[in-house]
Parts: structure tokens; C-alpha cells; sequence
């Protein structure tokens, strides 16, 4: 036996097929191996010592998008995501059956993300995604559509703390940016300091912070992604009665719970119980009446797997949006899967990628609606991507705090 705690949770599977219908990969190719059950057997073979973790078992493992639908309605409770993380982990030595030009990408695409937001490096490429020419060598050199998917440049707050500078509020949350943040979400993080300023919340941002650690725990890359935890660990306030951990991006969301299983310990758990996203939040809070303008238009509702998945917190983006007088939300059809953003995905696998986000941009061209909501910034690009790829695109991608920050009415 290889790995006999591997084993014994691929065990749990009792491959009866119930997560089959809501697998996208499985629904797109009608193989096994592309299943979840599929791929807990190949992992379980491995774990027993009966199948190698060659090139062939290994890309099938990796062209997961991690969405972990499977997980929401498996009978067993089979914890598909750790499972895969531990695997890719333990396996990470070994090569997938991918080009050294996809894996010069993924590299290029990590070094571009696990900077401090407001780098120039980010404002060289929000610039560059504006560029006709640019975004046709991005494409050239296998980036798809991630450059046409960046939004608009925008500035980066030159004060990241202008609510403390002014005198304490009653109530206080500490901000957590994520690497994504100055290059996909500049504007969100702005609206997020408007939106709290305005309801007399104190913000913190604690300067030490840094990448969530997904991208690396789910790529097989485990010290980096803990070492990042204990970063960000050691960087927030985490002593009894401190403000909550406030995040924007539901990918980094569905990381930042899962430190107490990662890293066992007082703090990880600390952290982890503090978390709170932004929409449900903000959802929660009591609002003065009169703070928003109407809204006459008709927007979409994309709920991110991660939001949806494993934080399971879909319902307070939407409660937040019927804050707006007359806005109209509507929601995408039930069937709508993944987009295939999936943090690095969309340029690793970019087949299927594009497959997935095909599906998810005819739903929302079939809403009608002006714009689209959503509350991960890898979905938005994916999005905006293939929206432009349409010539549709003027349906503006944006994040729900964003939307809501521009109907706040002047005080
Ligand atoms: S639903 Fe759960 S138990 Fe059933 S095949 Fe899928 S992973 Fe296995
Ligand atoms: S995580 Fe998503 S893509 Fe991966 S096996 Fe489960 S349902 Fe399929």
C-alpha cells in the first residue's frame, strides 16, 4: 500500500454515479476517467499500488476544474477536493502529459499573479489589454483570452487605509486582497472602502498579506501554498474578540476556510472561523434607508462554483443586489455548470475551457441582461473573454459590491 490514508478515503466512494450528471468534464466527454468516480478510482489504484501515477492518470486528475459539484451531491460525503489535493501533492514529481509551452504559461501566469497588488507588472498588463496588437500575440503565445478578459484599467487606491486614518468605528473588518486583486479587481477593492466607509465600518488591510495559497494547493505545490497560510496567518489580527477576515474573491474565500484542515493548530482554525464574504457581509448589515440610487436595468446573476460549491453562501449576493430600487436580477438556467475559469485552468486546458465557458455565455446572452455579476475575479475575466469573443462585448462583467458602490448616492 502506497498511501494507505489515500486509500481509505478513496474507499468511501461507493461508485454508484449519482455525481455523473453534474460533472462537467464528464458531461463534455462521456468518459470515465473524466468522471469523479473515475478519477477516485485511478487515484485509489494508485494509492494501492496497482496503477502508476504516469503522464496519462496524472492529466486526467489535472483536467479537474476542481468545481466540486460532485461533492454537493454525493451520498457518501467523499471529500473529492482533498482527496485531489493530496494526490496532486504527493505526485507533483512526476510530469502531466502537457507541453513544456503549457507549462512555460502556467509558470509565467503564478509569477504574474503572486505579486503585491499594484505592481507595474499589473498596470503593463491591464494597459496591454487594451491593445489590439498585444492581445493578438497573448493569444498567439496560448494566454487565450486572458488579456481581453482583464477589465478596464482603473486606478489602485493610493490609500489603503483612509477609513482608520479617520477615528475608530464601532465595527472593524480586516481586508484580504489576494494576488488577483490589483490586477482583475482594482475597482472592487475601491467600492469595497467607499461601501464600508459609508456604513461606518472601519477597515484594515494588513500589508503582510499575501496570495491565498490556492493556485499552489491545488497544482500539487503544498509547502508553497502553506507557507503562504503561515504568512498570511502570522499577518492578521487573530487574538479573541478581532475583527472578522473580510475576502472579495470567492476562489480565495473557499481557500481561506479550508486553513484549519491544511495547517491543524489554534491559529489556522482562528483564521479560518474568522472569514466572512464580502456579499454575505455586507448582506447581514443593517443599511440606512436612502443610500442607493434606482437602478432600471436587467442584470445577470453568475454564482462561481466556489461560492456555490464550498462556501455555499450563494444567496447573499443576491440579497445585497435587491438592495438597488428597480434593479431586475436574473439568474442564469439551473443546468448552467463551471464556466472553466478554475483558477489556472483556462490556460492550461484550454479546450475545455473554452467548451465550458461557450455554455455559460450562451445562458446569459439568452437573459437578455445589460451585465453580468459575479464574485470571483477568474470568472469575470473568463467571461469578459468570451463575451468579447462574440462581439458582445459591451455586457459589462463586474463584481456585486462593485455595482452597488456606483448607485450609492452622495452623502
Ligand atoms: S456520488 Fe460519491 S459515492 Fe457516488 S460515485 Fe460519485 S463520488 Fe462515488
Ligand atoms: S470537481 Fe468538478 S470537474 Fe472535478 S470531478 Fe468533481 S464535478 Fe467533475
Amino acid at each position: 500500500m502506497r498511501d494507505p490514508a489515500l486509500a481509505r478515503q478513496t474507499d468511501l466512494c461507493v461508485k454508484c454515479g449519482l455525481c455523473l450528471p453534474v460533472c462537467p468534464t464528464y458531461l463534455k466527454t462521456q468518459d470515465e476517467n473524466e468522471s469523479p468516480r473515475g478519477r477516485l478510482s485511478l487515484i485509489q489504484g494508485w494509492a494501492r499500488t496497482e496503477l502508476e501515477a504516469d503522464p496519462i492518470l496524472k492529466t486526467h486528475i489535472d483536467q479537474c476544474l476542481l468545481c466540486r459539484a460532485c461533492e454537493t451531491v454525493c451520498p457518501a460525503y467523499v471529500p473529492y477536493g482533498e482527496i485531489v489535493d493530496r494526490f496532486k501533492g504527493e505526485t507533483s514529481h512526476k510530469p502531466l502529459a502537457t507541453s513544456w509551452a503549457s507549462r512555460g504559461r502556467k509558470f509565467l501566469i503564478q509569477k504574474a499573479l503572486n505579486r503585491a497588488p499594484g505592481s507595474d507588472l499589473e498596470t503593463w498588463m491591464l494597459a496591454a489589454g487594451k491593445s489590439a496588437p498585444l492581445r493578438r500575440l497573448a493569444r498567439w503565445m496560448g494566454f487565450g483570452g486572458l488579456l481581453e478578459g482583464l477589465p478596464p484599467p482603473s486606478p489602485w487606491p493610493t490609500s489603503l487605509n483612509p477609513v482608520n486614518a479617520a477615528t475608530q468605528k464601532a465595527l472593524e473588518v480586516q481586508l484580504f486582497l489576494g494576488c488577483t486583486a490589483g490586477l482583475m479587481d482594482r475597482e472592487t477593492v475601491t467600492s469595497i472602502l467607499l461601501i464600508l466607509e459609508r456604513l461606518g465600518i472601519s477597515v484594515s488591510i494588513p500589508p503582510n498579506q499575501t496570495c491565498c495559497g490556492a493556485l499552489d494547493q491545488h497544482s500539487g505545490q503544498t509547502e508553497r501554498a502553506q507557507k503562504a497560510i503561515r504568512q498570511n496567518i502570522a499577518a492578521f489580527s487573530l487574538a479573541e474578540a478581532t475583527p472578522p477576515i473580510v475576502s472579495f474573491a470567492s476562489g480565495c474565500g473557499a481557500m481561506l476556510i479550508d486553513y484549519e484542515r491544511i495547517i491543524k493548530g489554534g491559529s489556522a482554525e482562528s483564521f479560518s472561523r474568522r472569514f466572512k464574504e464580502i456579499s454575505t457581509f455586507l448582506a447581514a448589515f443593517p443599511w440606512p434607508d436612502g443610500l442607493l440610487r434606482p437602478l432600471d436595468k436587467t442584470i445577470c446573476l453568475h454564482t462561481p462554483c466556489s461560492l456555490k460549491n464550498v462556501l455555499h453562501q450563494e444567496q447573499g449576493a443576491r440579497q445585497m443586489l435587491q438592495r438597488i430600487p428597480q434593479l431586475k436580477v436574473v439568474d442564469l438556467t439551473p443546468n448552467t455548470r463551471c464556466c472553466g475559469a478554475a483558477g489556472t485552468y483556462m490556460i492550461d486546458h484550454q479546450g475545455m475551457a473554452e467548451a465550458l465557458q461557450k455554455d455559460v455565455i450562451d445562458a446569459i446572452l439568452q437573459t437578455g441582461a445589460s451585465a453580468v455579476v459575479t464574485s470571483n475575479p477568474g470568472c469575470a475575466t473568463h467571461l469578459r473573454s468570451g463575451l468579447v469573443a462574440r462581439d458582445r462585448g459591451e455586457i459589462e462583467v463586474l463584481h456585486p459590491v462593485t455595482l452597488l458602490a456606483r448607485q450609492l448616492l452622495k452623502p
